[in-house]
């Protein structure tokens, strides 16, 4: 372990203030400069983080909620358990991201907030969905677990990070995520004060002091002892960052002019964190690249082998096979290369030889 990680954690245990420790108000303090003066509210995990966002919205019952129908469950597990009725919407075949006019398509009163979701390290069209969140008067919740650091320049030219556009943006500190904790752990971020202050509450049993209870919340913190290794990783997140972007590179350069995959499309108002690396393979040759790859011992992952309609926990929304094509398009041909940002040049360089290889270049 690195010293400094360490050393956060003996720290921590001498001070033994192990819920709503010192660490955690200082984590929160240097993400939100980090993400461009954003208010920072840690909470237990990113799917606890969207719990969190929708009731601090305060929602009619039952009320509509937008998510895409290509994402990981948590987008919409947290509406579904709050009784608000996930409502889905079709994504890009390109960037993965939720297409603004499937979101529109889908719009009806009832709609009470849209969930963009910047997959795999890329922005959603915050231009289009915070537009058409403004226009409806829907709120608009960034899933910002994937693309912590990104950032999203508008027409105008003015520049946000991922996550602080929309009423509330949440994201995640999962071990494999960009920013890692060694366990469990979820922020939300907001420009508005009053907003961040709710949001507290909510976090903490909707206590406004202690044993003073304004709402019905949630017990929902992150331990001091992953906020103290994470004011360790966050200076390093820029250089990581910038390690994946560097693998990303070589790969599109090396991959881009093979027939039979696409690397990943790039939307030039957003940069791109590489959470993954997804290729999307041609029709019925995904499964065979992967198990060709398995075989050179490279190891792959499918994000996201079913779309959302296809889970059996979401049978009762009532979607039919063939109503999201292209998230079910996608579920069948997309393939994530190792990223990572020690991924050294040459175990790259026979990952690119392998997937050649299968491809007959
Ligand atoms: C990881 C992830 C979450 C959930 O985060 P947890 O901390 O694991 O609860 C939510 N949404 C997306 C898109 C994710 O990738």
């Amino acid at each position: 372990m690195q010293p400094a990680l360490a050393d956060a954690l003996s720290e921590t245990v001498a001070g033994a203030a192990y819920i709503q420790g010192p660490a955690v108000g200082k984590f929160a303090t240097e993400l939100g400069a980090y993400l461009g003066g954003a208010h920072v509210v840690p909470c237990a995990n990113g799917t606890d983080a969207l719990a969190l966002a929708l009731m601090s919205l305060e929602l009619p019952a039952s009320a509509e909620v937008i998510v895409p129908a290509f994402t990981y469950v948590a987008t919409l597990e947290a509406a579904a358990l709050l009784g608000l009725r996930p409502v889905l919407a079709d994504v890009l075949p390109d960037t993965f991201n939720l297409d603004p006019a499937a979101v529109e398509a889908a719009l009806t009163p009832r709609t009470g907030a849209i969930i963009a979701v910047h997959l795999f390290g890329q922005c959603a069209d915050l231009e289009a969905l915070h537009r058409v969140s403004t226009q409806h008067g829907a709120a608009l919740i960034e899933d910002n677990a994937q693309a912590i650091g990104a950032t999203f320049q508008f027409a105008g030219g003015a520049t946000a990070f991922a996550g602080t556009v929309g009423e509330v943006g949440t994201t995640s500190f999962f071990p494999s995520k960009n920013l890692g904790a060694m366990g469990d752990g979820g922020a939300l971020l907001t420009r508005d004060p009053t907003r961040a202050a709710l949001l507290r509450q909510l976090a903490n049993h909707g206590q406004s002091r202690k044993y003073h209870h304004q709402r019905i919340g949630l017990n929902s913190r992150l331990d001091t002892l992953q906020a103290a290794l994470l004011r360790v990783k966050l200076p390093h997140l820029p250089a990581a960052t910038a390690a994946r972007q560097a693998v990303a590179a070589r790969y599109d350069a090396a991959l881009a002019g093979i027939s039979g995959l696409r690397v990943p499309a790039r939307d030039p108002r957003s940069t791109h964190v590489f959470h993954q690396y997804t290729l999307t393979v041609a029709e019925g040759r995904r499964d065979d690249l992967q198990h060709f790859l398995q075989r050179c011992g490279v190891p792959t992952m499918v994000y996201y082998p079913l779309p959302v309609h296809a889970q059996p926990a979401y049978a009762y929304l009532g979607y039919q096979a063939g109503q999201f094509p292209v998230a079910e398009r996608l579920c069948a041909s997309v393939l994530s290369l190792p990223v990572h940002p020690r991924l050294t040049p040459e175990q790259q360089e026979y990952i690119i030889d392998c997937v050649g290889s299968f491809f007959g270049n």
